[in-house]
Order: structure tokens, then C-alpha cells, then sequence
């Protein structure tokens, strides 16, 4: 029989969650920091509460128990904590994809630049880079290289010519030579820097790209929620690639899976306690991820597979999705059943008072005299005059 998550039934494995959460929640970085400022205590019970709201009263479906369907729970809540569904680039109307990167220097725009082009290439279609990093020639250097390294085409004009202007003689070419997707390289800031501020949105009102994707570096700290906030607000960002997610970056600092979590919460809009507020800032997706220096090492982001490698119970959430899946199909079955001999009684009805009706009109009619016939108002004038021989009154009250 069918049963219900109720605070009683939820109360042991909520404790557990609440375990099992909070290391979840808070292992290092922007998110140790704040741990630090004790801030990440209401992070957690956010999310418990989250949980909790969702879970109360949900059908438990025949064959599962409270505690497989409530894993259900944790697990939606997980998975829509960092973004829900996947994010995909922005398809163009017309024309190429135009996909302007951002972000500060030494975060992986350019190596992202590469390993999206290899990534859309791998697609079939044919792309063009463009080096716009006008200030130190060795970043078109090194983007030339990467090119040669995927054979992609690498567009430069050298460092005179200024960055907008590059970004603009670029798409022209890309355009003319019908290319598929053109990714724009930007210069890096060693922080937020009005002037190139200002120079990265010339450059977008120029190609306006269909997507603006705002380079992160999965160990950027406190200041990231600053970072995102004033490339939001300068370039209105369509989403973000997380860097360095692999363990080899900064001496070997293990980045577990985990760390993303603070990166979902920059990205989402789940927090609001003071210091989470202004992560409050893009709700942007994360829609891919670097995992390491060669080109290859670029995935795009699944909010579901990140959820279930974190809560590490696969095998209890697709146990409950096949049991309600089954119950889901049984009832629509049996509704259908249902819906289908209601409908034949009412159609059969319909259809005898309808054949009824239409037999005595025809009795009607043939009782009718000829005048009658050709002029029947006569009959609605004078009652007297009723076909009275059919046995039913033309004014249809029967
Ligand atoms: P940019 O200044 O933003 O263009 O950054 P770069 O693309 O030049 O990258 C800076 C450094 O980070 C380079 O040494 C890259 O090889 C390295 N890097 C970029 N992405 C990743 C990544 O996903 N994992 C690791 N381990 N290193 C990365
Ligand atoms: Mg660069």
C-alpha cells in the first residue's frame, strides 16, 4: 500500500542528512572561508529545510520505503541546487556561434578557447579563434599554438590593432568563409579593471555573441562572488566555464567534486544569509568544466551526475524512479481504461436520443400536410395545426 512521508517517518535519515551534508557543503576554498566565518551552518539548514519542505507529504509509492523515496528528495534538491538541467551554448538564429570568453588572467580563458574549439570541431563544425589579448604578445603566441596543436585557425592582427576592432575583423571572416562557431579570447585582468571592463563590452557590442561565458577558476576564493557580480553586470553573462576542477593545478591541492558546490552556490541563487547574498549574483549555469591542461580535458557540466556522484546513492534514486515510473504507467493505464468506458456510455447514449429525435421528426414531417410542409411557420402560428399524428410537438419539448 501507497504511503506518505511524514515528519515522523523522515526524522531518523533527516538527522543523517544533515551528517552527511555538511562536509558535503563546506570542504574548502570560498567555501572553508566562510566556514571560517561560521556562515556555512546556515547554508546547511537552507538546504535541509529545502529538503524538508520537499519531502513532507510525498507519496511513497507500494514497494519503496520512506527513506528510498526521501533519498529521491535529496537527491532533486542536490541536482537543482547546482543548476537543475543541463546547460547547452545558445544556438544562433543565423549565422555562426559567436562565444566571447571572459574572465581574469591565468584563470584558463585561453586553454578554454582551445578546448572549446576541439570540443565543437569534435562536433563537426568549423571554427575560428580569435586572439584578441592585445597586451602581452605572448598570448596570441600561445593561442596560435594551440590552434596549430587542434587544427583550428587561429585569426590575429598582431597587438597594434585594437581588441574591438580584431573581435569585429574577425566575425567578418568567419561570416564570409562560413564558419559554424567563432570563440573570441580576451585579455586577462589581474582583477576588475575598469578600463578593460570597458573594452571586453565594446568588444561584445561588437560580435554580439551568443554566449559570453565568464572563465572561473575552481580555487578562486571569497572574492569570486565580486568577480562574477562585475562581469555580470559590465557583460551580462550567459553562463561559466570552471577551470581547473582536475587535482593537478596549485602544487597538487586536491579539488574534490565537492568544491564545486561553492561554485553552484556563486552561480545559483540559493543562498541569503549576509555573505552568501552577494553570491547571490548571476544565477548563470556552470556549462562546462576544465579538467586538466591538454585540450581534450574540457566536459560539458551535468548538474544530475554531479548530484548523484555527491550523494553517491545512484542505485536508491533509480530504484525510485523505476517504481513510480511503473506505478506512474499503471495508473495513466487504468485512467485511460476508465475515460475510455465513460466515453463509449455517453457516446451510446448521445447517439440513441439523437437517432430517437430524428425519427420523430421524420414522422413528424411525414404527417405533415404539403402547405406545411413548404411554409412550416403555419405550424408555430396555430398550435391546432401540430403535426399531432407523430406524437411529439415540433417546439421540441419531449
Ligand atoms: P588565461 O590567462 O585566462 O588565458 O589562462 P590560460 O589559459 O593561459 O591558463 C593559465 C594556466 O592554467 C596555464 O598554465 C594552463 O595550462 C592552466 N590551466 C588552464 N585550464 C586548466 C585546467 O582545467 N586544469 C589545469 N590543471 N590547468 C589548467
Ligand atoms: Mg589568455
Amino acid at each position: 500500500k501507497d504511503g506518505k512521508l511524514s515528519a515522523d517517518n523522515i526524522k531518523e535519515p533527516m538527522r543523517e542528512i544533515r551528517r552527511v551534508v555538511h562536509p558535503a557543503v563546506a570542504p574548502c576554498g570560498a567555501l572553508r572561508a566562510l566556514l571560517e566565518a561560521d556562515v556555512s551552518l546556515p547554508v546547511v539548514r537552507r538546504f535541509v529545510k529545502k529538503v524538508e519542505d520537499a519531502a513532507l507529504g510525498e507519496r511513497v509509492v507500494k514497494g519503496l520505503s520512506p527513506d528510498q523515496k526521501l533519498t529521491k528528495v535529496v537527491y532533486e534538491e542536490l541536482k537543482s541546487l547546482m543548476g537543475g538541467e543541463q546547460a547547452e551554448l545558445v544556438q544562433p538564429k543565423y549565422g555562426p556561434s559567436v562565444i566571447l570568453m571572459a574572465g581574469l588572467q591565468g584563470t584558463g580563458k585561453t586553454t578554454a578557447a582551445g578546448k572549446l574549439a576541439l570540443y565543437l570541431k569534435k562536433k563537426g563544425l568549423k571554427v575560428l579563434l580569435v586572439a584578441t589579448d592585445v597586451y602581452r604578445p605572448a598570448a596570441i603566441d600561445q593561442l596560435v599554438t594551440l590552434g596549430g596543436k587542434i587544427e583550428v585557425p587561429v585569426f590575429e592582427l598582431g597587438t597594434q590593432v585594437a581588441p574591438p576592432e580584431i573581435a569585429r575583423q574577425g566575425l567578418e571572416k568567419a561570416k564570409a568563409e562560413e564558419y559554424d562557431a567563432v570563440i573570441v579570447d580576451t585579455a586577462g585582468r589581474l582583477q576588475i579593471d575598469d578600463r578593460l571592463m570597458a573594452e571586453l563590452r565594446e568588444t561584445k557590442e561588437v560580435v554580439q555573441p551568443t554566449d559570453t561565458l565568464l572563465v572561473v577558476d575552481a580555487m578562486t576564493g571569497q572574492e569570486a562572488a565580486g568577480l562574477v557580480k562585475a562581469f555580470n553586470e559590465a557583460v551580462d553573462i550567459t553562463g561559466a566555464v570552471l577551470t581547473k576542477m582536475d587535482g593537478d593545478s596549485r602544487g597538487g591541492a586536491a579539488l574534490s567534486i565537492k568544491e564545486a558546490i561553492l561554485c553552484f552556490n556563486v552561480f545559483g541563487d540559493d543562498c541569503s544569509s549576509p555573505p552568501w547574498r552577494c553570491l547571490q549574483v548571476s544565477g548563470r549555469p556552470i556549462k562546462f568544466v576544465g579538467t586538466g591542461e591538454k585540450m581534450e580535458a574540457l566536459e560539458p557540466f551535468f548538474p544530475e551526475r554531479m548530484a548523484s556522484r555527491i550523494l553517491g546513492m545512484g542505485d536508491v534514486v533509480s530504484l525510485v524512479e523505476k517504481a513510480e515510473g511503473a506505478i506512474q504507467a499503471e495508473e495513466a493505464a487504468e485512467l485511460t481504461k476508465k475515460m475510455m468506458t465513460g466515453m463509449n456510455k455517453v457516446e451510446d447514449k448521445q447517439l440513441s436520443e439523437v437517432e430517437r429525435r430524428y425519427g420523430q421528426y421524420e414522422a413528424m414531417i411525414q404527417s405533415m400536410t404539403k402547405q406545411e410542409r413548404e411554409q412550416p411557420e403555419l405550424l408555430a402560428k396555430s398550435p391546432s395545426r401540430r403535426a399531432l399524428g407523430s406524437g411529439a410537438s415540433l417546439r421540441g419539448d419531449s
